[in-house]
């Protein structure tokens, strides 16, 4: 029995309110996201609504020790796999304090179509622990990811679910999963997550590969696009590992980054940053806020700045039906994920913006995982040069394939991107079959 469209989305309706845990804002956004491509390319409809859900999520409260001895605290910490069809899952651990079982479940779907999307052999996951992580010293920040690493054990394996690095995560705290993991099997398991120092069989070129991709994506676009990039501008919403990598870049590339932020400010100078000065700024005192060299503006002002290139690198939920209209970039390049909703995707394709989406956008990071991945599974290391060529010809390889789908069937590039992933796990699904 086949049912139409409507009736899936009845389907979405009911499900939620029946499975409450997974409702969100941003679960909605990528049920709604998925909803659409599928529409449009006719995906099976048994598919559909099984692709609607993820496969597994594990949500686990747990103690940990502040530095103040008799202080016990417990946080939520959550591990969600969406896909377990073409191999092991793969997805960052996000630690911010709004993190929830919905937003971790939309970030592992969006990581479904990333990998897909990317031609990678792993279906999407994430994690996450709800802390705010900046208000954590670097032994409270140890304890609690060895426990958290301790209650998802069972889910993650370097053959089952491979976690890496997100928001509010870095490669220390892949350092301690791997640790926490290796003490527990006996021996060194570095190809437990990704995004590992090197020195623990981490990848070259992975700290910076998610900012590297999506500039090798925004020079794609410009030709396309017929900007020339020596001659523009770009302003980018965060500075961690994402935004400061994508200024670097960009700036290498000619762009003058005219404005950046951070959680705690942003600034702006027509003039041009210096990039490097705005990243020693941030190593020495954290944030952005003190820095001197341009004028003070809020994060909700820098989103609507003259420039060519806007790169919100932070949180989800930045573009919406109600600031979209007053960007003013010619391109979006997406870092984070989920910066950008519905409503605003709509606004946008009206406006004539080009949109690089965030499962294109900042798949450079995962893809680059892969390659750590395949590195400490064969024992083997491969040169930064290596990798940045392997890295470009992927990134490219998907842009052209998602530029040709949106031109040929007149989708916007979300769209497009969604299909290009959705299509090729389908295809697994239905070769694969039922069990039982
Ligand atoms: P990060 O923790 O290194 O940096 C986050 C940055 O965002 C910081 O500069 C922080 O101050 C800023 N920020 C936080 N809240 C903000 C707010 N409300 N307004 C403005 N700025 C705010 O994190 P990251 O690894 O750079 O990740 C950023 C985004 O990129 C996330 O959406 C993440 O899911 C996505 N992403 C990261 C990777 C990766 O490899 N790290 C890969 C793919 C996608």
């Amino acid at each position: 029995m086949t049912v139409s469209a409507k009736a899936v989305e009845q389907k979405v309706r009911n499900g939620l309110s029946r499975n409450a845990e997974w409702d969100s804002p941003m679960f909605r956004l990528a049920q709604q996201q998925f909803l659409k491509a599928a529409e449009v390319m006719n995906l099976d409809e048994n598919v559909r609504e099984r692709l609607l859900f993820p496969q597994r999520s594990l949500l686990v409260s747990f103690p940990f020790r502040r530095d103040e001895y008799s202080q016990v605290e417990t946080a939520f910490g959550y591990r969600v796999q969406h896909v377990l069809t073409m191999g092991p899952t793969k997805g960052g651990i996000r630690y911010h304090e709004d993190v929830n079982l919905g937003e971790v479940s939309a970030l592992a779907m969006w990581m479904s179509w990333k990998c897909a999307l990317m031609e990678l052999p792993f279906g999407g996951a994430k994690g996450g622990v709800a802390i705010d992580p900046t208000t954590f010293s670097r032994t409270e920040l140890q304890r609690l990811t060895r426990r958290y690493t301790m209650e998802i054990i069972n889910m993650i394996g370097p053959d089952r679910d491979i976690p890496a690095p997100d928001l509010g995560t870095n490669e220390q705290v892949m350092a301690w999963i791997m640790d926490t993991y290796s003490q527990q099997v006996g021996y060194a398991v570095p190809e437990i997550v990704t995004g590992k120092p090197i020195v623990l069989g981490g990848s070259h070129g992975r700290s910076e590969a998610t900012g590297r991709g999506l500039v090798f994506l925004i020079v794609e676009a410009a030709k396309h696009l017929n900007l020339n990039l020596k001659e523009s501008t770009a302003v980018i919403q965060g500075f961690g590992n994402v935004g400061s990598n994508v200024a670097r870049f960009l700036a290498e590339a000619g762009v003058k980054i005219v404005g950046v932020s951070d959680v705690s400010t942003g600034v702006y100078n027509p003039k041009g940053l210096d990039v490097n000065a705005v990243s020693e700024h941030v190593r020495d005192h954290k944030v952005l806020n003190g820095f001197s060299n341009g004028d003070h503006v809020t994060n909700a002002e820098l989103l609507e700045l003259d420039c060519d290139v806007l790169a919100p690198c932070a949180m989800q939920n930045q573009i919406t039906g109600e600031n979209a209209s007053r960007l003013k970039c010619k391109l979006l390049a997406e870092g984070a994920n989920g910066p950008t909703t519905l409503e605003a995707d709509q606004v946008l394709y009206d406006k004539g913006v080009f949109v690089l989406p965030d499962v294109l956008g900042n798949a450079g990071g995962v893809t680059v995982s892969y390659f750590e991945w395949v590195q400490d599974i064969q024992e083997l290391t491969w040169s930064l040069e290596a990798i940045n060529d392997r890295l470009h010809k992927i990134m490219v390889g998907a842009f052209q394939r998602t530029l040709l789908r949106s031109q040929r069937d007149n989708l916007d590039m979300r769209t497009a991107a969604l299909i290009e992933g959705i299509d090729r796990v389908a295809q697994a699904k239905l070769l694969r079959g039922l069990f039982p």
